[in-house]
């Protein structure tokens, strides 16, 4: 206990941020980072590898952010190292077609029936953009359903969420979405058939699609009600609105096969990103066919990208896909991710900690509330200086979860059942003392 709770240093830690607070917006690249929701500055990382996180000042960390999902096999997995720095040696980018790109999309395909005909891209945004753009092409319809507390990246008309989950038209986010842009964007809460029902009945002539995160990593970990997916999936086939999944977190998480494959429903559409660039940056959007033919420069609908289905990054991807596709592999991963989930539900009793824990496949969240979590309302209920204290705690254990309450945490191939046992013995000692 002592041991664990000798107190850090951080001190090149905070002279980089001071200097990154002169250079970069907020001392950052990505807002996340800056631990804003939390206090206190964020550490900066030195290096990473299998389960853990070093910052400059050697403090070291189990890690369950993950780079924020993609790294399921770990940080610097020796096979997707070896891919990056032979693809490296090969040309980093050639802006003509190459054999990787092949091989991923096979590898996407199979794992995904949904998914017939795909697009790599950069990056989430740039997938759920691109559907976007494509969804309204091939139903002639500008209006879309979003979902109040789903991230779809940070386009525009996606930044966008009805307060108190009216069912008005969109008021954009951020300073700097157009009101215009913003108005095409109808936002309902999550788990809210009823709701939806209601709006397509008036609006079904403008209403594009349905686009939502199928499991909601961007609100913590909540899931979909018990036919809600399905629901979705009816109202889309009535009205001619095509449904899109944005699995940029859930793929490959949830399931091998993402949520759509353990929830057994058949987008139109689906997003993805994180975990198929293997920890490089990388997007895609797939799906029908007949859809996807709209795509320039097979149809006319215009998307493309000077790096998109990077050697490099489709390297990483395929060497992903081949470790985390192996027989037994994904099991293992849910079997630590059980193994968390029962320790951490077993320290919250021991301590008599309120807390309500959620977990879908890999990802998981444990919320400072003892009501349950459905929607963006209930999510928001969470004592979020209880988490900021909770968060610290567990950081000066060594232990480093998502700096907010409302992300998802995720579990690699790479953590030791030492290192889960050492993250439960960290919750139990925090929640006792917070
Ligand atoms: C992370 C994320 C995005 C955005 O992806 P970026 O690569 O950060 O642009 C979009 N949708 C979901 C569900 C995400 O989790």
């Amino acid at each position: 206990m002592s041991n664990l709770m000798k107190e850090m240093n951080f001190t090149n830690s905070k002279r980089l941020y001071k200097k990154a607070k002169g250079l970069l917006p907020g001392g950052v690249n990505s807002p996340v980072r800056a631990f804003k929701a939390v206090g206190g500055d964020p550490f900066f990382v030195s290096h990473a590898k299998g389960s853990k996180i070093y910052d400059v000042d050697g403090n070291s960390y189990i890690d369950y952010v993950l780079s924020w999902g993609p790294l399921i096999l770990g940080h610097a997995h020796p096979s997707v190292v070896k891919a990056v720095k032979e693809a490296a040696e090969k040309g980093t980018s050639y802006g003509a077609p190459h054999p990787f790109e092949i091989e991923i999309a096979e590898m996407v395909k199979n794992a995904y029936p949904s998914i017939e005909k795909l697009r790599m891209v950069n990056s989430g945004t740039e997938a759920t953009m691109s559907a976007l753009r494509v969804a309204r092409a091939f139903t002639g319809r500008d209006r879309i359903i979003k979902f109040e507390g789903c991230y779809h990246g940070h386009a525009d008309g996606l930044l966008v969420r009805a307060g108190s989950g009216a069912t008005t038209f969109g008021v954009p986010d951020s300073p700097g979405v157009p009101k215009n842009y913003a108005r095409n964007t109808i936002t309902l809460p999550f788990n809210d058939l009823k709701a939806v029902r209601d709006v397509v009945k008036r609006h079904y002539r403008d209403i594009a699609c349905i686009i939502l995160e199928p499991v909601v990593g961007n609100m913590g970990c909540v899931l979909p009600k018990k036919g809600f997916l399905q629901g979705l999936r009816k109202i889309c086939d009535r009205y001619g609105i095509l449904l899109i999944f944005d699995e940029v977190m859930t793929g490959f998480r949830v399931s091998y096969g993402g949520a759509q494959q353990y929830y057994g429903v058949m987008p139109d559409l689906t997003c993805l990103g994180k975990v198929i660039g293997g920890g490089l940056p990388v997007g895609a959007y797939g799906g029908r066919a007949d859809v996807m033919e709209m795509v320039a420069p097979e149809g006319p609908v215009y998307q493309a990208g000077t790096l998109s289905g990077n050697p490099l990054a489709m390297a990483a991807g395929v060497a992903t896909l081949r470790v985390l596709s192996r027989k037994g592999v994904f099991e293992k991963i849910l079997k630590k991710a059980e193994m968390l989930e029962e320790g951490l539900r077993d320290a919250a009793r021991r301590a008599r900690a309120k807390v309500k824990f959620y977990r879908a496949g890999t990802m998981f969240c444990t919320y400072f509330t003892d009501r349950e979590v459905y929607d963006y309302t209930t999510a928001k209920r969470a004592d979020t200086e209880k988490f900021a204290r909770f968060f610290r705690g567990m950081l000066r254990r060594g232990i480093y979860i998502a700096p907010s309450q409302f992300e998802a945490g995720f579990l690699s191939l790479a953590h030791t059942d030492r290192d889960i046992e050492k993250t439960i013995r960290a919750a139990h000692d925090t929640l006792k003392e917070i």
